[in-house]
Protein backbone atom coordinates (compact mmCIF):
# COMPACT_ATOMS: atom_id res chain seq x y z
CA UNK A 1 0.00 0.00 0.00
CA UNK A 2 1.13 3.33 -0.14
CA UNK A 3 3.44 5.02 -2.63
CA UNK A 4 6.00 1.86 -4.10
CA UNK A 5 8.85 3.35 -2.52
CA UNK A 6 8.03 3.63 1.14
CA UNK A 7 8.13 0.08 0.69
CA UNK A 8 11.23 -0.67 -0.09
CA UNK A 9 13.26 -2.71 2.91
CA UNK A 10 12.22 -5.71 4.95
CA UNK A 11 9.28 -5.76 6.59
CA UNK A 12 9.51 -6.94 10.37
CA UNK A 13 6.53 -7.37 12.58
CA UNK A 14 6.08 -7.18 16.49
CA UNK A 15 2.90 -8.87 18.15
CA UNK A 16 1.99 -9.21 21.89
CA UNK A 17 -1.09 -9.75 23.72
CA UNK A 18 -3.67 -6.75 24.56
CA UNK A 19 -6.53 -6.51 26.90
CA UNK A 20 -8.04 -3.30 25.26
CA UNK A 21 -9.37 -0.76 26.77
CA UNK A 22 -13.41 -0.27 25.94
CA UNK A 23 -12.76 2.36 23.66
CA UNK A 24 -10.51 0.08 21.71
CA UNK A 25 -13.73 -2.46 21.58
CA UNK A 26 -16.35 0.38 20.84
CA UNK A 27 -13.90 1.60 18.07
CA UNK A 28 -13.47 -2.03 17.26
CA UNK A 29 -17.23 -2.93 16.75
CA UNK A 30 -17.89 0.77 14.96
CA UNK A 31 -15.30 -0.36 12.53
CA UNK A 32 -16.43 -3.84 11.91
CA UNK A 33 -20.14 -2.20 10.81
CA UNK A 34 -18.50 0.24 8.71
CA UNK A 35 -16.59 -2.52 6.92
CA UNK A 36 -19.95 -4.37 6.80
CA UNK A 37 -21.79 -1.42 5.35
CA UNK A 38 -18.97 -0.59 2.63
CA UNK A 39 -18.92 -4.56 1.68
CA UNK A 40 -22.22 -4.23 0.16
CA UNK A 41 -21.77 -0.97 -1.57
CA UNK A 42 -18.87 -2.30 -3.15
CA UNK A 43 -20.90 -5.60 -3.66
CA UNK A 44 -23.77 -3.66 -5.17
CA UNK A 45 -21.38 -1.27 -7.37
CA UNK A 46 -19.48 -4.57 -8.86
CA UNK A 47 -23.04 -5.71 -10.23
CA UNK A 48 -23.50 -2.56 -11.46
CA UNK A 49 -20.40 -2.90 -13.68
CA UNK A 50 -20.78 -3.86 -16.86
CA UNK A 51 -17.82 -6.41 -16.43
CA UNK A 52 -18.38 -6.71 -12.96
CA UNK A 53 -14.99 -4.99 -11.64
CA UNK A 54 -14.44 -4.16 -7.97
CA UNK A 55 -14.32 -0.83 -6.96
CA UNK A 56 -11.22 0.58 -6.41
CA UNK A 57 -10.97 1.73 -2.51
CA UNK A 58 -10.52 5.24 -3.42
CA UNK A 59 -13.89 5.35 -5.71
CA UNK A 60 -15.55 2.93 -2.55
CA UNK A 61 -14.82 5.48 -0.11
CA UNK A 62 -16.64 8.33 -2.56
CA UNK A 63 -19.88 6.04 -1.97
CA UNK A 64 -19.42 5.43 1.72
CA UNK A 65 -17.93 8.85 3.12
CA UNK A 66 -21.54 10.19 3.48
CA UNK A 67 -22.36 7.95 5.63
CA UNK A 68 -19.56 7.06 7.38
CA UNK A 69 -18.64 10.76 8.73
CA UNK A 70 -22.27 11.62 9.19
CA UNK A 71 -22.68 8.25 11.92
CA UNK A 72 -18.76 8.35 12.99
CA UNK A 73 -16.92 11.06 14.58
CA UNK A 74 -13.30 9.54 14.81
CA UNK A 75 -10.74 11.80 12.46
CA UNK A 76 -11.51 11.24 8.57
CA UNK A 77 -8.50 9.22 7.99
CA UNK A 78 -10.19 5.79 9.74
CA UNK A 79 -12.24 5.21 6.48
CA UNK A 80 -9.32 4.63 4.82
CA UNK A 81 -8.11 1.14 6.09
CA UNK A 82 -12.34 0.23 6.15
CA UNK A 83 -12.33 0.71 2.31
CA UNK A 84 -9.41 -1.27 1.53
CA UNK A 85 -10.36 -3.85 3.98
CA UNK A 86 -13.74 -4.08 2.48
CA UNK A 87 -12.78 -4.18 -1.02
CA UNK A 88 -9.85 -6.92 -0.35
CA UNK A 89 -12.17 -8.90 1.26
CA UNK A 90 -14.72 -9.33 -1.74
CA UNK A 91 -11.13 -9.73 -3.82
CA UNK A 92 -10.19 -13.07 -2.05
CA UNK A 93 -13.95 -14.15 -1.82
CA UNK A 94 -14.11 -14.08 -5.14
CA UNK A 95 -11.03 -15.46 -6.01
CA UNK A 96 -11.66 -18.39 -3.49
CA UNK A 97 -14.83 -18.97 -4.99
CA UNK A 98 -13.96 -19.75 -8.29
CA UNK A 99 -15.46 -16.09 -9.35
CA UNK A 100 -18.61 -15.89 -7.62
CA UNK A 101 -19.09 -13.17 -5.67
CA UNK A 102 -20.97 -13.02 -2.39
CA UNK A 103 -21.13 -10.87 0.55
CA UNK A 104 -18.15 -12.19 3.29
CA UNK A 105 -19.22 -12.17 6.97
CA UNK A 106 -17.58 -9.78 8.64
CA UNK A 107 -15.98 -12.31 12.14
CA UNK A 108 -13.03 -10.68 13.02
CA UNK A 109 -12.79 -7.48 15.48
CA UNK A 110 -9.89 -6.79 13.87
CA UNK A 111 -8.92 -2.94 12.38
CA UNK A 112 -5.77 -1.76 10.24
CA UNK A 113 -4.55 1.50 11.49
CA UNK A 114 -3.13 3.57 8.59
CA UNK A 115 0.70 5.53 9.45
CA UNK A 116 -1.31 8.97 9.73
CA UNK A 117 -3.44 8.27 12.67
CA UNK A 118 -0.59 6.41 15.34
CA UNK A 119 2.75 7.21 16.50
CA UNK A 120 5.32 5.85 19.05
CA UNK A 121 6.06 7.76 21.70
CA UNK A 122 8.20 6.43 24.93
CA UNK A 123 7.44 3.49 24.45
CA UNK A 124 3.58 3.40 23.81
CA UNK A 125 1.65 3.87 20.48
CA UNK A 126 -0.41 6.62 20.16
CA UNK A 127 -3.31 5.74 18.29
CA UNK A 128 -5.60 9.42 17.18
CA UNK A 129 -9.10 8.42 17.31
CA UNK A 130 -10.34 12.14 16.57
CA UNK A 131 -8.04 15.06 16.12
CA UNK A 132 -6.62 15.55 20.00
CA UNK A 133 -8.42 12.88 21.07
CA UNK A 134 -5.94 9.92 21.33
CA UNK A 135 -5.60 6.38 22.83
CA UNK A 136 -2.44 4.97 24.11
CA UNK A 137 -1.74 1.35 24.28
CA UNK A 138 1.45 0.07 25.90
CA UNK A 139 4.27 -1.33 23.84
CA UNK A 140 5.63 -4.61 24.90
CA UNK A 141 8.93 -3.81 24.68
CA UNK A 142 10.10 -6.84 25.97
CA UNK A 143 9.58 -8.49 23.06
CA UNK A 144 12.87 -10.24 22.39
CA UNK A 145 12.98 -8.61 18.50
CA UNK A 146 11.53 -5.20 19.65
CA UNK A 147 15.14 -3.80 19.83
CA UNK A 148 16.32 -4.79 16.89
CA UNK A 149 13.20 -3.95 14.99
CA UNK A 150 12.15 -0.78 16.40
CA UNK A 151 15.10 1.05 14.97
CA UNK A 152 13.06 0.85 11.57
CA UNK A 153 10.38 2.53 10.40
CA UNK A 154 6.61 1.98 11.86
CA UNK A 155 4.70 1.53 8.87
CA UNK A 156 1.38 -0.75 10.05
CA UNK A 157 -0.34 -1.49 13.16
CA UNK A 158 -3.03 -3.76 13.75
CA UNK A 159 -5.24 -4.00 16.69
CA UNK A 160 -7.58 -6.81 17.58
CA UNK A 161 -10.28 -7.48 20.94
CA UNK A 162 -7.16 -9.56 21.90
CA UNK A 163 -3.84 -8.67 20.75
CA UNK A 164 -1.63 -6.07 18.97
CA UNK A 165 0.65 -6.44 15.81
CA UNK A 166 3.64 -3.52 15.08
CA UNK A 167 4.92 -3.53 11.67
CA UNK A 168 8.21 -1.88 10.99
CA UNK A 169 10.29 -1.55 7.64
CA UNK A 170 13.69 -1.93 8.05
CA UNK A 171 15.75 0.08 5.96
CA UNK A 172 18.55 -2.10 4.87
CA UNK A 173 20.62 0.61 3.52
CA UNK A 174 23.69 -0.81 4.23
CA UNK A 175 23.44 -4.16 1.96
CA UNK A 176 23.08 -1.66 -1.37
CA UNK A 177 25.72 -1.74 -2.93
CA UNK A 178 27.92 1.46 -3.68
CA UNK A 179 27.30 2.93 -7.26
CA UNK A 180 30.45 3.40 -10.31
CA UNK A 181 29.86 6.76 -9.72
CA UNK A 182 28.94 9.73 -7.06
CA UNK A 183 26.92 12.61 -7.88
CA UNK A 184 27.24 15.23 -4.67
CA UNK A 185 24.32 17.58 -4.60
CA UNK A 186 24.04 20.60 -2.50
CA UNK A 187 20.39 21.87 -2.12
CA UNK A 188 19.37 25.48 -1.89
CA UNK A 189 16.17 27.11 -1.85
CA UNK A 190 16.52 27.75 -5.93
CA UNK A 191 18.47 25.37 -7.03
CA UNK A 192 20.16 22.03 -6.75
CA UNK A 193 23.89 21.85 -7.82
CA UNK A 194 24.95 18.39 -8.52
CA UNK A 195 29.02 17.68 -9.21
CA UNK A 196 29.13 14.71 -10.33
CA UNK A 197 32.62 12.39 -10.34
CA UNK A 198 33.61 8.60 -11.32
CA UNK A 199 34.74 6.57 -9.03
CA UNK A 200 37.81 4.38 -9.26
CA UNK A 201 40.29 2.83 -7.11
CA UNK A 202 43.00 3.58 -8.99
CA UNK A 203 42.01 7.39 -9.82
CA UNK A 204 38.61 8.78 -8.93
CA UNK A 205 37.91 12.09 -11.57
CA UNK A 206 35.46 14.88 -11.74
CA UNK A 207 33.31 14.37 -14.49
CA UNK A 208 30.59 17.38 -14.78
CA UNK A 209 28.75 19.87 -12.55
CA UNK A 210 25.74 21.70 -13.27
CA UNK A 211 22.91 23.66 -11.86
CA UNK A 212 19.52 22.21 -11.96
CA UNK A 213 16.96 25.57 -11.48
CA UNK A 214 13.94 24.24 -9.03
CA UNK A 215 11.49 27.17 -10.62
CA UNK A 216 8.36 24.97 -9.60
CA UNK A 217 9.00 24.42 -6.18
CA UNK A 218 10.14 28.23 -5.92
CA UNK A 219 6.91 29.37 -7.86
CA UNK A 220 4.92 26.90 -4.87
CA UNK A 221 6.29 28.59 -2.09
CA UNK A 222 5.99 32.47 -3.34
CA UNK A 223 2.54 31.41 -4.29
CA UNK A 224 1.90 29.96 -0.87
CA UNK A 225 3.29 32.95 0.84
CA UNK A 226 1.35 35.38 -1.47
CA UNK A 227 -1.54 33.78 -0.15
CA UNK A 228 -0.91 33.69 3.53
CA UNK A 229 -0.10 37.12 3.50
CA UNK A 230 -3.34 37.97 1.81
CA UNK A 231 -5.13 35.80 4.62
CA UNK A 232 -3.35 37.27 7.27
CA UNK A 233 -4.69 40.93 6.12
CA UNK A 234 -8.12 40.10 5.15
CA UNK A 235 -9.51 37.42 7.51
CA UNK A 236 -10.06 39.35 10.84
CA UNK A 237 -11.25 36.60 12.67
CA UNK A 238 -8.34 34.81 14.16
CA UNK A 239 -9.81 31.32 14.96
CA UNK A 240 -11.25 31.34 10.62
CA UNK A 241 -7.24 33.05 10.21
CA UNK A 242 -5.73 29.71 12.11
CA UNK A 243 -8.14 27.22 10.16
CA UNK A 244 -7.57 28.90 6.94
CA UNK A 245 -3.96 29.20 7.51
CA UNK A 246 -3.10 25.33 8.21
CA UNK A 247 -5.44 24.29 5.63
CA UNK A 248 -3.29 26.65 3.39
CA UNK A 249 -0.05 25.04 5.08
CA UNK A 250 -1.28 21.60 4.40
CA UNK A 251 -1.82 22.13 0.05
CA UNK A 252 1.32 23.51 -0.18
CA UNK A 253 2.91 20.72 1.55
CA UNK A 254 0.86 18.47 -1.06
CA UNK A 255 1.99 20.49 -3.93
CA UNK A 256 5.55 20.61 -2.45
CA UNK A 257 5.83 16.94 -2.10
CA UNK A 258 4.46 16.32 -5.66
CA UNK A 259 6.90 18.07 -7.22
CA UNK A 260 10.08 16.74 -4.73
CA UNK A 261 8.42 13.15 -6.14
CA UNK A 262 8.88 14.16 -9.74
CA UNK A 263 11.91 15.82 -9.49
CA UNK A 264 14.04 12.55 -7.26
CA UNK A 265 12.22 10.11 -9.40
CA UNK A 266 13.83 12.28 -12.99
CA UNK A 267 16.94 12.56 -11.12
CA UNK A 268 17.71 8.98 -9.76
CA UNK A 269 16.65 7.66 -13.11
CA UNK A 270 19.00 9.67 -14.61
CA UNK A 271 22.17 8.09 -12.89
CA UNK A 272 21.00 4.51 -12.38
CA UNK A 273 24.27 3.74 -11.60
CA UNK A 274 25.55 6.55 -9.35
CA UNK A 275 25.43 6.68 -5.49
CA UNK A 276 24.20 10.29 -4.09
CA UNK A 277 25.97 12.10 -1.21
CA UNK A 278 24.19 14.92 0.65
CA UNK A 279 24.81 16.74 3.44
CA UNK A 280 23.47 14.98 7.07
CA UNK A 281 20.47 16.73 7.53
CA UNK A 282 19.00 14.48 10.48
CA UNK A 283 18.86 16.01 13.85
CA UNK A 284 19.94 19.48 12.82
CA UNK A 285 17.41 20.97 15.01
CA UNK A 286 19.66 20.08 17.58
CA UNK A 287 22.16 21.89 16.79
CA UNK A 288 20.73 25.30 17.42
CA UNK A 289 23.78 27.18 18.25
CA UNK A 290 25.48 26.96 14.62
CA UNK A 291 22.09 27.52 12.92
CA UNK A 292 22.08 31.32 14.68
CA UNK A 293 25.06 31.51 13.15
CA UNK A 294 25.26 30.20 9.64
CA UNK A 295 22.10 31.53 7.09
CA UNK A 296 21.81 28.25 5.11
CA UNK A 297 21.68 26.00 8.51
CA UNK A 298 18.66 28.29 9.47
CA UNK A 299 17.51 27.89 6.08
CA UNK A 300 17.07 24.15 6.09
CA UNK A 301 15.33 24.36 9.60
CA UNK A 302 12.27 25.83 8.03
CA UNK A 303 13.04 24.03 4.49
CA UNK A 304 11.32 20.65 5.39
CA UNK A 305 11.81 19.91 1.75
CA UNK A 306 15.14 19.26 1.80
CA UNK A 307 15.65 16.35 3.95
CA UNK A 308 12.34 14.70 2.04
CA UNK A 309 14.15 15.19 -1.34
CA UNK A 310 16.97 13.43 0.35
CA UNK A 311 15.01 10.69 1.64
CA UNK A 312 12.72 10.16 -1.45
CA UNK A 313 16.65 9.62 -3.78
CA UNK A 314 17.70 7.91 -1.61
CA UNK A 315 14.43 5.05 -1.33
CA UNK A 316 14.36 4.90 -4.74
CA UNK A 317 18.28 4.86 -6.08
CA UNK A 318 19.02 1.47 -5.81
CA UNK A 319 22.46 2.43 -4.63
CA UNK A 320 23.55 3.54 -1.29
CA UNK A 321 23.16 7.02 -0.67
CA UNK A 322 26.35 8.34 1.36
CA UNK A 323 25.33 11.47 3.89
CA UNK A 324 28.50 13.34 5.14
CA UNK A 325 29.07 16.50 8.00
CA UNK A 326 27.16 19.29 6.48
CA UNK A 327 29.98 21.59 9.00
CA UNK A 328 32.12 24.03 7.30
CA UNK A 329 30.92 23.32 3.92
CA UNK A 330 30.40 27.23 2.93
CA UNK A 331 33.98 28.27 5.08
CA UNK A 332 36.47 26.12 4.13
CA UNK A 333 37.81 26.02 0.57
CA UNK A 334 37.89 22.66 -0.99
CA UNK A 335 39.78 23.08 -3.29
CA UNK A 336 43.12 24.26 -1.25
CA UNK A 337 41.66 24.00 2.32
CA UNK A 338 41.72 28.27 2.77
CA UNK A 339 39.28 30.06 4.72
CA UNK A 340 36.21 31.36 2.48
CA UNK A 341 34.70 34.44 2.46
CA UNK A 342 31.12 35.52 0.91
CA UNK A 343 31.04 39.35 -0.03
CA UNK A 344 27.84 38.29 -1.19
CA UNK A 345 25.74 35.15 -0.76
CA UNK A 346 25.97 33.99 -4.03
CA UNK A 347 30.20 33.60 -4.18
CA UNK A 348 32.51 32.20 -1.97
CA UNK A 349 35.44 34.05 -2.31
CA UNK A 350 39.07 32.21 -1.36
CA UNK A 351 42.27 34.25 -0.85
CA UNK A 352 44.39 31.63 -1.03
CA UNK A 353 43.37 30.60 -4.60
CA UNK A 354 42.34 34.38 -5.68
CA UNK A 355 39.59 33.71 -7.06
CA UNK A 356 35.72 34.10 -6.59
CA UNK A 357 33.85 30.67 -6.75
CA UNK A 358 30.01 30.00 -7.57
CA UNK A 359 29.09 29.69 -4.21
CA UNK A 360 26.83 26.54 -4.44
CA UNK A 361 28.66 24.33 -7.13
CA UNK A 362 31.72 25.12 -5.02
CA UNK A 363 29.69 23.88 -2.09
CA UNK A 364 28.85 20.90 -4.24
CA UNK A 365 32.34 19.67 -4.72
CA UNK A 366 33.22 20.05 -0.73
CA UNK A 367 30.18 17.95 -0.42
CA UNK A 368 31.78 15.38 -2.80
CA UNK A 369 35.43 15.27 -1.61
CA UNK A 370 33.83 14.36 1.57
CA UNK A 371 31.73 11.89 -0.09
CA UNK A 372 34.96 10.07 -1.59
CA UNK A 373 36.81 10.54 1.64
CA UNK A 374 34.16 8.28 3.00
CA UNK A 375 34.47 5.72 0.74
CA UNK A 376 38.23 5.46 1.00
CA UNK A 377 39.11 7.65 -2.06
CA UNK A 378 40.79 10.71 -0.62
CA UNK A 379 40.66 12.91 -3.73
CA UNK A 380 43.12 16.09 -3.78
CA UNK A 381 41.20 18.64 -5.93
CA UNK A 382 43.95 21.09 -6.78
CA UNK A 383 46.58 18.14 -8.55
CA UNK A 384 43.61 16.36 -10.17
CA UNK A 385 43.70 16.94 -13.93
CA UNK A 386 40.05 16.57 -14.35
CA UNK A 387 39.89 19.61 -12.06
CA UNK A 388 42.06 21.83 -14.11
CA UNK A 389 39.27 21.13 -16.90
CA UNK A 390 36.37 22.10 -15.10
CA UNK A 391 37.94 24.78 -12.89
CA UNK A 392 36.47 27.82 -14.69
CA UNK A 393 32.96 26.25 -14.65
CA UNK A 394 32.95 26.81 -11.13
CA UNK A 395 33.96 30.00 -11.29
CA UNK A 396 30.93 32.64 -10.13
CA UNK A 397 30.25 34.70 -13.64
CA UNK A 398 31.98 37.91 -12.56
CA UNK A 399 35.08 36.37 -11.84
CA UNK A 400 35.21 34.87 -15.65
CA UNK A 401 37.72 37.75 -17.38
CA UNK A 402 35.75 37.03 -20.35
CA UNK A 403 32.15 37.51 -19.49
CA UNK A 404 33.03 40.10 -16.94
CA UNK A 405 32.25 43.47 -18.91
CA UNK A 406 29.39 41.54 -20.45
CA UNK A 407 28.22 40.46 -17.28
CA UNK A 408 28.43 43.79 -15.65
CA UNK A 409 24.93 44.55 -15.78
CA UNK A 410 23.88 41.38 -14.57
CA UNK A 411 26.00 41.03 -11.87
CA UNK A 412 26.60 44.56 -10.36
CA UNK A 413 24.14 43.72 -8.24
CA UNK A 414 26.03 41.05 -6.61
CA UNK A 415 29.27 42.76 -6.63
CA UNK A 416 28.90 45.71 -4.55
CA UNK A 417 32.55 46.40 -4.54
CA UNK A 418 34.54 46.03 -7.38
CA UNK A 419 37.53 47.31 -6.48
CA UNK A 420 37.96 44.21 -3.80
CA UNK A 421 37.23 42.30 -6.61
CA UNK A 422 40.35 43.79 -9.19
CA UNK A 423 42.83 43.78 -6.07
CA UNK A 424 41.93 39.97 -5.56
CA UNK A 425 41.82 39.00 -9.26
CA UNK A 426 45.30 40.17 -10.28
ZN1 LIG B 1 41.07 28.00 -2.23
Amino acid sequence: MGHPWKSKGKKRTVVWGQEQPEEVLQYLRDMQDAVRYALQVAYRTTLRDEERRLPSPIALRREVRGWFYSRYDYARHHINPVCRTAVAMLRSYRKNHHGELRIPEVKRLAMRIDGELFKIVECKVRITMQPNNYVWLPVNTCNKNYQEYSKGRPSELLITDTKVCLTFIIRDNAVKPLGDRLVAQDLNFKSVDSTKASLSSSQSSLTSVDTQPLKEIVRIQNDFSRRRRALQRHVKNPKKRLQKLRETRGRQRNRVKDALHKLSTKTVRENPDASFVFEDLRGIRKTSEEAKRSRKLRMYLNRWPYRMYQSMVDYKSDNRTVYVSPRGTSSKCPVCGGKLEHPVWAVSRCVRCGVDYDRDRLASLAILCRGLRLCGQPFAVSADASWQHMRHEYLHPSAVPDSWRAGWIDHAASAPNPDAYTKIRV
